[in-house]
């Protein structure tokens, strides 16, 4: 089996150790059980992975001496950058979508206020709920393995969301879109290097929004007849866009 990676912070790496205490040490020592002689990985903020193998459990700490690095600053260079523009949903969901969008490899994510979404975010609650986010992804991603971390980050409305996004492929998830399918939007062209995805909120997109995205060149698709939810798009999509460009 290869060695198990841990994400971790710069700073715990000095003069060829790392040492950790609290949840990495937890996490490696208490919940896989590694002990001395084990080789692991290790994963900065910075896109470098550290190799090495632990060299001492004490009580509260673990050390790793580390034999080599290399600096991955993208882990799947071939994959577009996948961008998920969600309109915030209610309630806990949008755990559920940025853990498992992280698990699926999304680049980032943009939230928004959708006019639907009956969720809202008051400016005074914005940090706190930036910070919770981020902290989702960030366990997401080490859970996973991923040596980067998907940023989370809010815009108040669909305008702010679509305007001047600089992506090559930007989509609009809508269900009102009879004649182009997603099929249709991914059989066009070559492999994009980003990618932007906008989902609606649990009412759906308003018409209005539907034209603002478009008319920054968002292309509306449909995910054919049934219904979905919209975590159930928002995670679909990233699964069928890694397949069809992506590393899986
Ligand atoms: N408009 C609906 C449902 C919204 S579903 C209603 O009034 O209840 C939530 C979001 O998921 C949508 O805004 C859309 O972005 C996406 N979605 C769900 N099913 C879809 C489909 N069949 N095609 C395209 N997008 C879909």
């Amino acid at each position: 089996m290869s060695a198990r990676r841990f994400m971790i912070n710069s700073r715990s790496v000095r003069d060829g150790y790392a040492s950790f205490d609290g949840d990495i040490y937890n996490h490696m020592v208490r919940v896989l059980r590694l002990g001395t002689g084990d080789s692991v990985q290790l994963a900065d903020e910075k896109g470098v992975v550290y190799y090495g193998t632990i060299n001492q459990v004490a009580k509260e700490w673990v050390a790793v001496k580390i034999t080599s690095s290399v600096l991955v600053n993208e882990i799947d260079s071939n994959s577009p950058h996948i961008t998920i523009c969600q309109a915030l949903p209610k309630g806990d969901k949008i755990d559920l979508i940025l853990q498992k969008g992280t698990e699926l490899g999304a680049h980032d994510f943009w939230l928004f206020g959708g006019r639907r979404s009956v969720a809202k975010i008051r400016d005074d609650q914005q940090d706190s709920k930036l910070e919770r986010w981020n902290r989702i992804t960030a366990e997401a991603a080490r859970q996973c393995g991923r040596p980067d971390i998907p940023q989370v980050t809010w815009r108040p409305s669909a305008v702010e969301a679509a305007s001047d996004t600089g992506h090559e492929l930007r989509l609009i998830l809508w269900e009102g879109e009879k004649d182009y399918s997603l099929k249709d939007a991914l059989s066009v062209g070559g492999k994009p290097s980003t990618v932007i995805v906008a989902i609606g909120p649990e009412g759906g997109f308003d018409p209005l929004e539907v034209r603002h995205f478009s008319q920054y060149g968002f292309q509306p698709v449909s995910l054919g007849t049934r219904i979905l939810r919209t975590e159930t798009a928002s995670i679909a999509i990233l699964a069928i866009i890694q397949y069809t460009w992506g590393e899986m």
